[in-house]
């Protein structure tokens, strides 16, 4: 068997070709955008035009702050290092690059219940129990579940006591609609491998009335406030990739088709699968889906075999199939969370894909299910 089916966009999105194209005539541009002369300027050029790219994917307003930076992780870390507040409200599901951020700041974690939202009558009892000078961090999308967070009531509630919202955006863009304007948040990080864009490119969106404090201080880069010299031919890839993922939203309707018929199909051959969080709003391209009494690194190593390629929830912690902290947050059962893997489809997924999936899974269901019984 030599096809390979990739059902890991939510790890990294395969590279879009007229991302790669961008980011190849980039590259040939010999300048650094804070030269003077001519390759400078040409250089400083391509830069504002992705700025003005990514900042219209998401409808940020025209004074809205767009900071590059190295990834998605480096923008939570600024989002969060750089606000200057002394406290932090962090959803009990986000990705670890958002608590990693904390460091040096008090942390309270907001409960989630089983679906993995937000509870935001104990959201308001932080507040009431010592709410000032806070920064919420909440993200849109989560990257093992697609679990959508209701972010717009929850910036609105948080603007109440005065806290700074910082939205984690890593996830939704180009999944669904993510509009920072009607969200009302005061921070959104964005990544460009998760869009088709390049890998090692990201972006921090903040209002103009956000303070920020450089992290890499360097040569005063970005407004001051991530010093390095700019990725120019990653940051055209982000631009490039960031106006097709909004143009080709549309094709969702038809990713969605693919794994909602991808789930009941294993829940017609399998009734003891499980899939997370079924029925809350969740992104239309993930589906994670438990086993029943196959772990989850047992079906991950079984499917590779088969030409699969997909995770067992975050891809930061895949390679090490650990239980996920999510679904321990979202109280899954333990039997339930180790057998349970991230399906995650994207803009090169197809039909085929599906029905080889499908095939491999249940070949391996029935497997260990004749087993159990000769057993
Ligand atoms: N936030 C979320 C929700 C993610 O899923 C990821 C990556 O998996 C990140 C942040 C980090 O992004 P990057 O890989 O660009 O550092």
């Amino acid at each position: 068997m030599n096809q390979t089916v990739y059902m890991d966009h939510n790890a990294t999105s395969p590279t879009r070709p007229q991302a790669v194209d961008a980011v190849m005539r980039a590259m040939k541009v010999n300048g650094n955008p804070s030269s003077v002369h001519s390759q400078g300027r040409k250089a400083r050029r391509l830069v504002e035009d992705a700025r003005e790219q990514v900042r219209a994917a998401v409808n940020a307003a025209k004074s809205a702050q767009i900071v590059f930076t190295s990834c998605g992780t480096e923008a939570n870390t600024l989002a969060l290092q750089g606000c200057d507040r002394a406290k932090a409200f962090i959803g009990a599901t986000e990705h670890p690059s958002v608590l990693g951020a904390c460091g040096a700041f008090e942390i309270e974690r907001i409960l989630v219940d089983g679906n993995g939202l937000i509870d935001p009558f104990k959201l308001e009892e932080m507040f009431a129990g010592g709410g000032d000078d806070v920064i919420v961090s909440v993200m849109l999308a989560n990257n093992e579940t697609g679990v959508l967070q209701q972010v717009e009531g929850i910036a609105r509630m948080a603007h109440r006591y005065d806290a700074l919202v910082h939205c984690d955006a890593v996830q939704a863009l180009g999944k669904v609609d993510v509009d920072f304007t009607t969200l009302g948040v005061d921070m959104m990080s964005l990544s460009a491998h998760k869009i088709g864009g390049p890998l090692g490119i990201g972006a921090l969106i903040a209002t103009k009335d956000v303070k920020l404090t450089a992290i890499n201080r360097g040569g005063g880069q970005e407004n001051g406030v991530r010093g390095g010299t700019e990725n120019v031919p990653g940051i055209v890839g982000f631009g490039v990739a960031a106006e097709l993922a909004k143009a080709e939203l549309t094709d969702m309707a038809r990713v969605q088709d693919l794994r909602d018929r991808l789930e009941s199909r294993l829940l017609h051959i399998a009734p003891d699968a499980t899939v997370i969080a079924s029925m809350a709003d969740r992104l239309p391209n993930t589906s994670f889906i438990s086993m029943a009494g196959v772990d989850a690194e047992t079906q991950i190593m079984a499917l590779d075999l088969a030409g699969i390629c997909l995770s067992a929830g975050s891809a930061c912690a895949s390679g090490k199939t650990k239980t996920s902290v999510v679904l321990n947050a979202m109280g899954v059962p333990q039997d339930v969370a180790q057998c349970a893997v991230r399906v995650s489809l994207g803009h090169t997924s197809t039909e085929d894909d599906i029905e080889h999936f499908i095939s491999a899974w249940c070949d391996l269901y029935q497997r260990k299910h004749a087993a159990k019984s000769a057993a």
